[in-house]
């Protein structure tokens, strides 16, 4: 039989400029597709306009071009592609899997049980909106039972949806769309065969599977790479003040994102095109640690 070719992606979100832990995603995700022969995407996930810094999706693209990173195809942008998630939504509520909520952020945090992601929704709205309540959000319904899969660097890893997550939202109360909605619908119709991105959306990944089920797509293999951490062991985020890359150090600054997945380039190679050469040729996923790597 033909195997599907690879398809990776990189999908930043342009609530802040590219910083250390973003740019060893990106150098991970682009030499696993190029390693095995593969396609790369660069796709904005700008679904969340109060939480975008203005400017950012044109800087994380310059940044990733001066790095001489090359995606494949036009750079696809979540924000013009509303239709798609609107077709998956009328989907998964004509067949009974999605349903309106009324619920407030200060009524689910009274009545709910944490999980592993914020509280566990307890279901309140899953047969009916109650009388004389308006809907705010679109759910998604889950069931009691284990959803794990095989990531390529973590192991075998699972929840009960039902137990650790409850049913959860894919059409926000104020009107945005959720995440894991916009994730999986782009992804399948993108043809992604093959996730890497940071381990921070481990947690993510089992509502994903379950979601990629609903819609009867195929599931992607996955690879959630390690997370940067401070000194303080706090992921680099924008929160925790993580400086932006500088371009302008493109060679030190990739040097330093091969390092900290388990790879020490030749001192020879000094330039950037050096250094993706000694990469294309040297990189091994065994040698990237699982665990948060201190910087
Ligand atoms: N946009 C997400 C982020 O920047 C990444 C989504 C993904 O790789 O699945 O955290």
């Amino acid at each position: 039989s033909v195997s599907t070719p690879y398809r990776g992606r990189f999908a930043p979100s342009p609530t802040g400029l590219l910083h250390a832990g973003s740019l060893a995603t990106a150098v991970g995700s682009y030499l696993e597709a190029r390693c095995r022969g593969g396609e790369w995407l660069v796709r904005i996930e700008d679904l969340d306009p109060p939480r975008e810094q203005a400017g950012a999706s044109e800087h994380i693209l310059a940044t990733l071009a001066a790095f001489g990173f090359e995606w494949d195809g036009e750079v696809v942008y979540q924000s013009r592609r509303h239709r798609l998630y609107r077709e998956a939504l009328q989907l998964l509520a004509e067949r009974g899997l999605a349903y309106q909520c009324a619920c407030t952020r200060r009524e689910i945090a009274l009545a709910a049980r944490p999980g592993v992601d914020g509280p566990v929704y307890p279901g309140t709205c899953r047969h009916g909106l109650p009388p004389g309540r308006e809907g705010r959000a679109w759910r998604l319904k889950v069931e009691p039972g284990e959803v794990g899969f095989v990531d390529r660097l973590q192991g075998y890893y699972a929840q009960d949806l039902a137990r650790d997550v409850g049913d959860f939202v894919l059409l926000r109360a104020d009107g945005f769309w959720a995440y894991q909605l916009a994730v999986v619908v782009d992804d399948a119709d993108q043809g992604i065969t093959d996730i890497v991105r940071g381990a921070d959306l481990l947690v993510s990944t089992p509502r994903q599977i379950w979601l990629q089920r609903c819609l009867a797509v195929t599931t992607p293999t996955y690879c959630h790479l390690p997370l940067l951490v401070n000194a303080a062991g706090e992921k680099l985020s924008k929160q925790t003040l993580a400086p932006a890359i500088d371009p302008g150090r493109a060679a030190a600054e990739l040097r330093l994102a091969l390092n900290r997945l388990g790879h020490e380039p030749d001192t020879a190679c000094q330039s950037v095109a050096e250094l993706w050469q000694w990469a294309f040729a040297n990189w091994r996923l065994d040698q990237v640690a699982p665990s948060p790597v201190a910087v």
